[in-house]
């Protein structure tokens, strides 16, 4: 698709489990929106960037097409479809350009309560039912495993049940569906979680420059979002101990109080800065610790 255009398009889901938190990542990053009546489209108000509201499958196909630019989706689905494509002999046009943090979820292989699980060889001759055929296929074939893939849809949890398959691929909740249907998770095939999809090849127009603004703005929200300015004042001799106890830690500003053994320091950290971690500091010598919310960064 080769028409130039001067807006960007970003496919999300309409309603499910990501449509929330990518929202709030999208308005996160500056970007607002004026809803259409049957709520498909949101055009961009604050930058011309305007959104489609699809099912999750979807969306590769959407960025495949150049119906739409970027898209944010499971990386599951993202991979699932690019094997397909690769299958059917079909150039790669989309990839994964970051991943996002939250939808966290495993593919994993489930198998009868029964079975003493002793390895992928086990599934030799197995008939296993997944939503991800070429995932699951992919990974066989690593394991230089033969089995049929029976692919099911929906209520992949039951198909041992049914007598449908003997084993699952599928996508791994709380583990209690899989505990209900008799089930228990023994590999994870795949470690998933929201990405934002885009194409394979760069924009050749605005869209390149709309594109780079997004991104430093994602990736600024993304890196500030378990950041904590933290400041404390420390024996100079202290220091250096201190600082091990902040491996997330950037290297901080210390400046001199109280003569010049006594240090004030402050420094951004990007892990949880929980009770634990204040009172380990304070042990290790810290004094009159704050811990303030950091509400935008800029590289
Ligand atoms: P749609 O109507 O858009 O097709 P869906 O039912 O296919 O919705 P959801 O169940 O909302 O999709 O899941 C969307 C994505 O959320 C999944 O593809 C996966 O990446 C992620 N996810 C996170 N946790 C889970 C989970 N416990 N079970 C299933 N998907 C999960
Ligand atoms: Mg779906």
């Amino acid at each position: 698709n080769s028409a130039v255009r001067d807006r960007l398009r970003i496919a999300i889901q309409k309603s499910g489990r990501l449509s929330e938190p990518a929202r709030a990542l999208l308005a996160s990053s500056g970007l607002s929106w004026r809803e259409s009546r049957d709520k498909l489209f949101c055009y961009g108000e604050s930058l011309p960037v305007d959104l489609l509201l699809v099912r999750d499958d979807d969306i590769p196909g959407l960025i495949a097409d150049g119906v739409c630019d970027l898209g944010i989706v499971g990386r599951n689905v993202l991979v699932e479809q690019a094997g397909e494509r690769a299958e059917a002999g079909k150039p790669e046009v989309f990839r994964e350009w970051r991943s996002l943090g939250f939808g966290a979820c495993k593919l994993s292989l489930a198998v009868p309560d029964d079975w003493t699980w002793e390895g992928p060889s086990q599934l030799a001759g197995k008939r296993i039912a997944t939503t991800y055929p070429n995932l699951l296929r992919g990974w066989l074939r690593e394991q230089g495993v033969q089995a049929e893939a029976v692919v099911l849809n929906g209520s992949v949890e039951i198909a041992p049940r049914l007598g449908q398959a003997d084993v699952i691929c599928d996508l791994v909740s709380s583990g209690a569906t899989l505990a209900a249907n008799q089930l228990k998770p023994v590999l994870d095939i795949l470690q998933s979680e929201a990405v934002l999809a885009g194409p394979a090849q760069p924009f050749g127009d605005v869209r390149a420059e709309l594109a780079d603004l997004l991104l430093r703005r994602m990736d600024g929200v993304l890196r500030i979002r378990d950041s904590k300015l933290l400041m404390f004042q420390a024996p100079r001799d202290a220091v250096d101990q201190l600082m091990l106890l902040l491996p997330d830690a950037e290297p901080p500003t210390m400046c001199a109080i109280d003569g010049a053994d006594t240090l004030s320091l402050q420094a951004l950290c990007h892990g949880a800065m929980t009770w634990q971690r204040l009172e380990d500091l304070k042990r290790a010598g810290a004094r009159g610790l704050m811990v303030l919310p950091v509400e935008r960064m800029l590289a």
